[in-house]
């Protein structure tokens, strides 16, 4: 018997993710994530599904929407034996939308996360703010090839700029895939990742976790695989080198399930992507998968809303002077907007994206280099907009008197202390 991946049947059938995962909900079928595999059986149900709700389901409309979601106490257990027995009851899975109980959703016990996020996105209020590009972070050992993963990445898929324009190293680019943009951290190893954790900003939204298939997992790959659960940040893992004799991405796998970290062929929700960073095989699918993780993450930003952004990297260049990559999470930068970083603000005089060309605005997910702060900011401060040079000033000396206040109290409490141990 076949069996399809869930992501693989809905690129088939021109369905996204999240409606499959709805419709599968609804016929109370388990699976673990886009990647699981469903049965033949399950397959045919869902094809005439989809057939049936034709336009109904790829529309995404809220009316179809309520169509697709199956009564949720008795509709999973009388198609699951439906599944299981081959017969196909046609009659439970396509009520007629006015039928259904209005108070089915207010109803349902405990929604699992896809659902959250499907009504989520029904919500009209996410609708208006548009998804924004996924923020990855590639974590591993040493010398199991983050840096030529990357390397091959922005060789084949960064777009070169034309002469002249100076490519400086920001800390961070954006890739041009099939499924949109994707934007890479560049600073492989934790302590990009660990800083600018520590200073309470979170950047990435997925980490690739790099082991080399000669090598398997190593002691910061194990370091590097609890930052990212420490993070709730989603983990795909990159078996690299498997063009090496001595690979033995099995081995890979297989250690992986000793942390309780189970690959999904074998059963597990975790995705394994064999890749070698020197021929490119497999490099493809990973920036495919990274596209899907997005999908379900279901990021979102609005480019209209008040800024914020973390700084990714700060510099003195000898001759621009104080050079900070910040990335954008919510609103839009524009060349002379005033920013706020710790105790320090700055006007934005000049501003580049990560290929070099000078740029006057950027929105969401979108790494910046800006000229302009006078002091270098450090990664993982959380930048700030502020109305003007006024308003600036104000925001950083109150920043000021609140970390004199919490100096005091500490000084207070340390001379409390020593007194009670004379005492
Ligand atoms: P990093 O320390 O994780 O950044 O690792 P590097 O990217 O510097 O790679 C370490 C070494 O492994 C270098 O000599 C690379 O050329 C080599 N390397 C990286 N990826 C591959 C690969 O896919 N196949 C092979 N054969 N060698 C690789
Ligand atoms: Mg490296």
């Amino acid at each position: 018997m076949s069996k399809v991946r869930i992501y693989t049947l809905a690129k088939e059938l021109g369905v996204d993710n999240h409606k499959m995962l709805e419709i599968l909900d609804g016929l109370g079928v388990s699976y673990k994530s886009v990647s699981s595999t469903i049965e033949e059986d399950t397959v045919e149900l869902i094809k005439q599904i989809v057939e049936e709700e034709g336009a109904a389901v790829t529309g995404g409309g809220s009316e179809p929407d309520q169509a697709a979601r199956t009564e949720p106490e008795q509709a999973p257990v009388e198609v699951q034996a439906a599944v299981q027995s081959g017969t196909v009851l046609s009659g439970t899975l396509e009520p007629a939308p006015g039928q259904l109980p209005v108070e089915g959703r207010a109803t349902e016990a405990q929604p699992r996360p896809s659902e959250v996020a499907v009504q989520e996105v029904s919500a009209a209020a996410a609708q208006e703010i548009p998804h924004r590009a996924p923020v990855v972070t590639i974590m591993g050992h040493v010398d199991h090839g983050k840096t030529s993963l990357l390397d091959y990445i922005r060789k084949t898929k960064v777009a070169a700029k034309e002469a002249g324009g100076i490519t400086q190293h920001v800390g961070a680019f954006e890739a041009k895939t099939s499924k949109g943009r994707i934007v890479f951290i560049d600073t492989p190893g934790h302590e990009a990742f660990t800083t600018i954790r520590a200073r309470g900003a979170n950047v990435a939204d997925i980490a690739i976790i790099v082991i080399a298939a000669d090598d398997s997992l190593m002691p910061q790959t194990r370091e590097a695989i609890a930052h990212a659960q420490a993070a709730k940040v989603p983990m795909i893992i990159a078996i690299n080198k498997i063009d090496l004799a001595q690979a033995d991405p099995e081995k890979v796998k297989t250690d992986l399930t000793q942390l309780n970290l189970v690959p999904e062929e074998y059963g597990g929700d975790l995705i394994v992507v064999p890749v070698s960073a020197r021929s490119g095989e497999g490099v493809e699918d990973l920036l495919e998968y990274i596209s899907l993780t997005a999908e379900l993450e279901d990021l979102r930003a609005d480019p209209k809303g008040q800024f914020s952004g973390v700084v990714i990297e700060g510099k003195v260049d000898k001759q621009a002077g104080v050079l900070a990559t910040v990335m954008v999470q919510e609103g839009t930068l524009h060349v002379g907007d005033f920013l706020v970083v710790g105790e320090n603000y700055g006007k934005i005089k000049a501003m580049t994206d990560s290929g070099g060309a000078r740029i006057k605005e950027a929105g969401p997910s979108t790494p910046v280099q800006i000229l302009g702060f006078s002091d270098v900011p450090t990664s993982g401060d959380k930048v700030q907009s502020a109305k003007n040079e006024h308003a600036a000033r104000e925001v950083i000396a109150q920043r000021a008197s609140d970390r004199r206040d919490e100096e005091d109290a500490r000084q207070r409490r340390k001379a409390q202390r020593s007194l009670e141990d004379i005492l």
